[in-house]
């Protein structure tokens, strides 16, 4: 990591910092990613089936089984190291804003209150017709095995299905949500990006978007994921080592 000391030095001078966390953040809290061998979920799936509004219309049984599955899994899941020093570091003063392409909810259960969700959420159903917001009741969420078929509830107002307020391949990013983050990014001194493949669109843009604006980006990955840009820092190693390892250097957190 000969990248430490001069990522700590442009955390301690920053202003306002953007954490924009893609899978790998949670992935040890024991959350797939989509991509990593053998614990990705697309080693198990195919996406194709599962994460498009064609698939849910084709066979909303299977998707509504996957989807709480998922958000099961979540539910069982903790926030890890790197999420909880995300959200320590906007206490001690500095201006903290996450954007996520994450759809579980572990920054909110860290303790972060400034998060933009790209992806929308997995707790988070809305109508697949008439798009309003629902609520599950318990009975609702109870899934006892991945695979298996549930169909949705349908919608009290207009008897549509329920889907998953997430965002599917082949549909736009809430539009709110990435105005708000490119607002954030824009103005941010240091973008610190942290577990993300850098693959998915329009989000992966946003390394890019903090250079063209000025300011520093620091990446966080098992891997070495740096456009090769001079403004830029690769940390390798795991969210939770290297996050913890660098908020405690800083000068700002008082452990
Ligand atoms: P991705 O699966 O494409 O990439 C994960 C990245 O994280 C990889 O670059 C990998 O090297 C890195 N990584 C894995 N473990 C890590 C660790 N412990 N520490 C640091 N880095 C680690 O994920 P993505 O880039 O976020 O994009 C794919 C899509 O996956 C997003 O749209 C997101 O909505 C969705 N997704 C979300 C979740 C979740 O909410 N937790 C889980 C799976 C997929």
């Amino acid at each position: 990591m000969s990248d430490i000391e001069p990522a700590i030095s442009a955390l301690n001078a920053a202003r306002k910092v953007v954490f924009f966390t893609g899978a790998g953040i949670s992935a040890e809290s024991g959350i797939s990613t989509f991509r990593d061998k053998l614990t990705g979920f697309w080693e198990r799936h195919d996406p194709l089936k599962l994460e498009t509004a064609a698939a849910f219309k084709d066979n909303p049984a299977l998707v509504w089984g996957w989807y709480l599955w998922r958000r099961s899994q979540v539910a069982k899941a903790v926030p890890n190291a790197a999420h909880k020093m995300i959200s320590h570091l906007a206490t001690t003063g500095l201006e903290v804003t996450v954007v996520t392409q994450n759809i579980d909810d572990l920054h909110e259960r860290a303790g972060c209150v400034d998060v933009i969700h790209l992806h929308g959420a997995l707790d988070k159903p809305i109508c697949f017709a008439c798009k309003r917001p629902v609520i599950l009741t318990t009975e609702q969420l109870e899934v006892s095995a991945e695979g298996e078929l549930i169909e949705p509830p349908r919608c009290l107002k207009c008897n549509g299905r329920l889907r998953p307020g997430i965002v599917w391949f082949g549909e736009d990013l809430p539009p709110g949500a990435w105005k708000a983050a490119v607002l954030s990014i824009k103005t941010c001194d240091v973008l610190v990006s942290v577990g993300t493949s850098g693959i998915v669109m329009p989000a992966a843009d946003i390394p890019e978007i903090a250079l063209a604006a000025g300011a520093t980006v620091i990446h966080v990955n098992l891997v070495d994921v740096s456009l090769g840009e001079p403004n830029e820092m690769m940390l390798v190693g795991s969210a939770a080592h290297v996050l913890s390892k660098i908020l405690h250097a800083m000068e700002r957190p008082r452990y």
